[in-house]
């Protein structure tokens, strides 16, 4: 992965970022390559159209998302591979896709197998040769066609999805303990460590979990630190039912305190979960942060349910003390349970 691309550079990758973001209707007016207040500027307007941390730098999230905004349905031809391909314009067949009534699966930008059947399907209807490759002929077929067949949205898969779950006593629940193998996240004044302290309330997590009956299985050991589309890909893999990522929050203002809980926008469930989990942890007296979408490689590339929590600050002083006491810890991974209760017994 590249490294950070950050205010006060004055190189080539500044300039390919700026070049990127004036093709998707941006105004910068630094001098080329050189990475001013515009551009941190234009970095952060783009960051929050795409629901991912608008910190004015361009990491490796950023820039995959710059990379996936470049494309326009009809610039290539799309087709199932492995890795698959990504970028607006899946996303846009995606949703012409679903309004025409042919599943396409979630609107992510990720041609996969439902995307691949989608297009199949849509050729066979429309008499074009099935081979599942989004090229000339089925663009063609695409545009001459008016979207106002009533389809299926996510939404309504997501809920027929839902009915056809099982209980949570049956369901796999898979928990992603954030950072890890060597990759420490954020260190708080008082010292202690985000990782460790992702693994510490993952593990109460799943504990109090399995008094559900739930299976739990989670995205990496203690020693490990994988990517987050590797930590996705496991929990497809093991047909989780629901996903929950398990970070802290940090900011530079030292007082920010309290909750979050974040999903990916469009998806109905997420949501719900989201925010059942968000209520658990405001009875406990948390400040509140809110549910918000965002589009977090775990949150986008898991095929179930997923929600990021994040129940306190560790750049807040007292937040961080607090967790210093594994009672505080066990509460706060009695309330996800609660929250993830709560899911399973109100969608039924
Ligand atoms: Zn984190």
């Amino acid at each position: 992965m590249r490294s950070l691309i950050r205010p006060g550079d004055h190189n080539e990758q500044v300039a390919d970022v700026q070049a990127r973001l004036r093709a998707l209707g941006h105004t910068i007016d630094d001098e080329a390559g050189q990475f001013g207040e515009a551009t941190k500027s234009a970095v952060r307007t783009f960051q929050q159209e795409r629901e991912i941390l608008a910190d004015g730098i361009v990491g490796p999230d950023t820039w995959t998302q710059l990379v996936e905004a470049s494309w326009r349905l009809g610039d290539r031809t799309l087709y199932l591979k492995y890795p698959p391909m990504r970028g607006d314009d899946v996303r846009t067949l995606q949703g012409r896709l679903n309004a025409l009534g042919f599943d396409s699966g979630r609107e992510d930008g990720i041609f996969g197998i439902n995307c691949d059947r989608a297009v199949r399907e849509f050729q066979k209807e429309y008499a074009i040769a099935e081979d599942g490759i989004f090229g000339p002929m089925t663009h063609a077929a695409l545009n001459g066609l008016r979207i106002d067949r009533p389809g299926l949205t996510v939404g309504l898969r997501e809920e027929i999805r839902k009915d056809q779950a099982p209980g949570l006593d049956q369901a796999l629940i898979v928990v992603d303990p954030g950072h890890g193998g060597g990759e420490l996240g954020i260190v708080g004044s008082r010292g202690s460590v985000e990782a460790d302290i992702c693994w510490q309330l993952a593990t109460r997590l799943a504990e109090r979990l399995s008094f559900t009956g739930a299976r739990v299985r989670f995205t990496r050991t203690e020693a490990e630190g994988p990517d987050q589309t590797t930590r996705a890909q496991r929990a497809n893999d093991l047909g989780a039912d629901v996903l929950i990522s398990v970070h802290l929050n940090a900011t530079e203002e030292q007082t920010a305190e309290g909750s979050s809980t974040f999903f990916f926008g469009g998806s109905r469930s997420g949501q719900s979960l989201a925010e059942k989990i968000q209520d658990e942890l405001l009875a406990l007296g948390l400040r509140d942060c809110r549910s918000h979408p965002r589009s977090y490689s775990i949150l986008r590339e898991t095929r179930m349910p997923a929600v990021l929590v994040e129940p306190v600050f560790i750049s807040n002083a007292d937040e961080e003390k607090k967790l210093e006491d594994p009672e505080y810890v066990r509460a706060l991974a009695d309330a996800i349970v609660r929250g993830v209760r709560r899911y399973y017994e109100e969608s039924l």
